[in-house]
């Protein structure tokens, strides 16, 4: 694949320089489980996954086009439907990543 291709799928994508920098904070998550702590619809054993799923979420459709769908699908279900933006996760983050910059990219993702 040449790098036109690449450019080519970075704009079908609608990734802009801003998204390439919020990809590399997004990444920084440690999988500490503090927002998890945190966050009023967290509950373990039930089917919300909290911040750092969103996060892996955006990175990973993000990054592969071919799962993009799929990938929406579980965020929805996981994470969207129950999530109600007290934004915690944010406040406790060790590593300061701005969830809601993720959750606000994911939802602008061209289907
Ligand atoms: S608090 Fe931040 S670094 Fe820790 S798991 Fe959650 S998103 Fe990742």
């Amino acid at each position: 694949m040449g790098r036109r291709d690449t450019c080519a799928d970075h704009r079908q994508r609608h990734l802009r320089h801003g998204d390439h920098a919020h990809q590399y904070t997004a990444a920084k998550c440690l999988k500490c489980g503090l927002c998890l702590e945190v966050c009023p619809n967290y509950v373990n054993g039930k089917t919300f996954f909290g911040a750092a799923f969103a996060n892996d979420c955006y990175l990973v459709a993000t990054r592969n086009r071919a799962e993009g769908g799929r990938i929406r699908a579980l965020y929805a279900e996981h994470f969207g439907k129950t999530c109600s933006k007290s934004l915690s996760c944010m406040e406790v983050c060790p590593m300061k990543i701005p969830t809601l910059a993720s959750m606000s990219k994911l939802n602008r993702l061209k289907r």
